[in-house]
């Protein structure tokens, strides 16, 4: 889908960015310094802050209470205990107010000054900017293999594929942020929910850095949650997988037992496959449920003119509508 050039009426519009914090104090000082000076070269924009602690154990609520402090234009949140990175970001952009809202690392890995050509692809119209790594430094062998298989499996077996080589650093217009914020999902997965609304999406490459300071704070167990999410929620193929797996046992047990004359295998092989088959039924209706409770919207309307700051005339209601 092609942008569409965004037009500003009469105010800047707003940018918000969203910084996800667990037990962070080696390095929010220095995120916050860097990020400013970012945002404070960004002449068309009016912009803020958005700390969300994610129950850190540490200093870092301090830490932020300080910025906060300092800065006119920093804002936190503190969850109530470590709900994990991905609703970290979702807290975050559901306390943001921007026409635009970046997501981005506390650690900077993801490099503040990649939000100024993102947000020249916003105002270019793009509804997504997804920063796409081009290499990631100081990341062990393992990580980075892992990373990039489990991108290709998803994209392989996704409906909706998220763009390769990104992850949650991202440019997002507030129709995209209002979506996510309404969905009742439970068990995220923002980079492939992201792709899902089919809202114009465009790219910047990065060189991802290191870990400016402290260690990871993605442990195994959360990689391999969020993994499982990211799959579970982007494809039905695990559910189908035994109704292929059915089909393919009765067909091939059936021209093996012709060919060989053999009943038994007939038997045994049906038996299976008709089993098989059975529970791919049972989860072709699980995943209805699945896609009834996740909620998301039927459609998402791919163009609206806007004139930010314009006066926008009130919705007719559909009672009035009814009534004229
Ligand atoms: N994070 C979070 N909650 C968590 C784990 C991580 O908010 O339970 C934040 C963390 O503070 C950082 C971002 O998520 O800003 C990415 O985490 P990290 O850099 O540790 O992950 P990695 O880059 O090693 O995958
Ligand atoms: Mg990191």
């Amino acid at each position: 889908m092609l942008p569409k050039r965004r037009v500003f009426a009469t105010r800047r519009p707003l940018l918000s960015v969203v910084v996800p914090c667990y037990n962070e104090t080696d390095v929010l000082a220095h995120t916050h310094e860097r990020l400013s000076r970012v945002l404070d070269a960004l002449p068309e924009f009016d912009t803020e802050q958005i700390y969300v602690d994610d129950g850190s154990a540490d200093g870092t609520w301090d830490l932020i209470n300080s910025l906060v402090r300092r800065s006119g234009s920093t804002r936190a949140i503190r969850l109530s205990r470590n709900f994990g990175h991905q609703g970290a970001c979702l807290a975050g952009l559901r306390e943001s107010r921007g026409d635009a809202v970046v997501v981005i690392d506390a650690d900077l890995q993801d490099p503040p000054e990649v939000i100024t050509e993102m947000a020249a692809r916003w105002l270019e119209g793009w509804s997504v900017v997804s920063a796409r790594r081009r290499s990631r430094a100081g990341e062990t062998v393992f990580k980075r293999a892992t990373a990039a298989a489990f991108y290709r499996v998803l994209s392989a077996v996704s409906d909706r594929p998220p763009e390769l080589d990104t992850g949650d650093f991202r440019l997002m217009d507030r129709e995209l942020v209002d979506l996510l914020s309404a969905s009742p999902e439970q068990d995220l997965y923002l980079r492939g929910a992201v792709s899902w609304f089919g809202l114009p999406e465009t790219s910047v490459t990065f060189d991802r850095a290191a870990r400016f300071a402290g260690t990871t704070k993605y442990t195994l167990r959360k990689m391999l949650a969020l993994s499982r999410n990211g799959l579970l929620a982007n494809s039905s193929l695990p559910l189908r997988l035994p109704a292929y797996l059915g089909a393919l046992t009765l067909i091939g047990g059936a021209t093996a037992a012709t060919l060989r004359r053999d009943v038994r295998l007939l038997a045994s092989s049906g038996a299976f496959g008709v089993q098989a088959l059975a529970l791919g039924v049972v989860g072709e209706y699980l995943g209805a449920v699945l896609r009834q409770v996740r909620g998301r919207p039927h459609y998402v309307v791919g163009e609206r003119l806007e004139a930010i700051g314009a006066s926008v005339p009130e919705p007719v209601h559909l009672e009035e509508r009814v009534a004229l």
